[in-house]
C-alpha cells in the first residue's frame, strides 16, 4: 500500500509514503518526500521562502539525494491563504524550480483549477503531476485526466470520480494530515471499486 501524500512523520509511515516536509525538516532520515511552500504559506515575503527551498533543493540535487520524490504541496487556494496573485508567482516559480530538477509536483488547488491549469501551462510543465485530496466531480476529474494529471484521493471522495481515475490508471491514494492509517483508505477505496484493497494498484511512478 503507498500512501502518495501524507504528512505523518512518524517512522513506521514512511517506508511506502511520500511524507510531505517543511524546508526545516531534517530530510535525510526520510526515505521519501516531497518539499515545496504550501499555498497557505505563501505571504509578502514569499520571496525569502522561496530562496530557502531553492538552497535546500540545489542541495538535494547536488547530493543526488535518492529520497527526494517531489515538489510539494504546492499550488493555489481561493479559500485560504494570502493573496492569489502572490500564490500563483510562488506556485509558477515552484514549477519552474520542479522542472529545472525533473521532479514531479503534488498539487494543492482549492477553487483554482482554471489558474492552476494555467501556470502549469505558462511554464511548460511536462513532469507528472497529482492533485492530491481530490474531491471534485467526474467531470473535473475526467477533464484534469486529460491533460495527463493523475488524482490523489483521501478520506473524502468522490465515488464517480475514484472509479473513473482507477479505470484510466491515474489514481493514488493518501492520508493527508487525516491522522488515517492508509489501509483504511484503500478499505474504502476497494469498497467503491468493489475490489479487495489488496488487489488495488498504483501507477508506478513514485515507485519503480
Ligand atoms: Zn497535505
Amino acid at each position: 500500500m503507498f500512501d502518495l501524500h501524507t504528512h505523518n512523520k512518524i517512522a513506521d509511515w514512511r517506508n511506502n509514503a511520500i511524507v510531505n516536509l517543511d524546508i526545516d525538516d531534517n530530510l535525510a532520515s526520510f526515505l521519501h518526500f516531497s518539499i515545496g511552500i504550501h499555498p497557505w504559506d505563501v505571504d509578502e515575503s514569499w520571496k525569502e521562502k522561496y530562496e530557502v527551498l531553492k538552497c535546500v533543493v540545489d542541495n538535494l540535487v547536488k547530493q543526488d539525494a535518492g529520497g527526494f520524490a517531489a515538489i510539494g504541496e504546492i499550488g493555489i487556494d481561493r479559500l485560504k491563504g494570502g493573496v492569489t496573485e502572490f500564490q500563483t508567482y510562488c506556485f509558477e516559480e515552484q514549477l519552474r524550480l520542479a522542472k529545472s530538477c525533473a521532479k514531479p509536483v503534488i498539487l494543492h488547488c482549492t477553487r483554482a483549477f482554471d489558474l492552476v491549469l494555467a501556470s502549469l501551462k505558462s511554464v511548460q510543465f511536462e513532469y507528472p503531476v497529482v492533485f492530491h485530496g481530490f474531491r471534485g466531480k467526474p467531470q473535473l476529474a475526467a477533464q484534469l485526466m486529460a491533460k495527463g494529471c493523475y488524482l490523489s484521493f483521501g478520506q473524502r471522495f468522490n465515488e464517480e470520480s475514484l472509479k473513473l481515475a482507477y479505470k484510466e490508471k491515474r489514481m493514488f491514494l493518501e492520508t493527508d494530515d487525516s491522522g488515517m492509517d492508509i489501509a483504511d483508505v484503500y478499505e474504502s477505496a476497494g469498497r467503491a471499486l468493489s475490489i479487495s484493497p489488496t488487489d488495488i494498484v498504483v501507477p508506478g511512478i513514485f515507485t519503480s
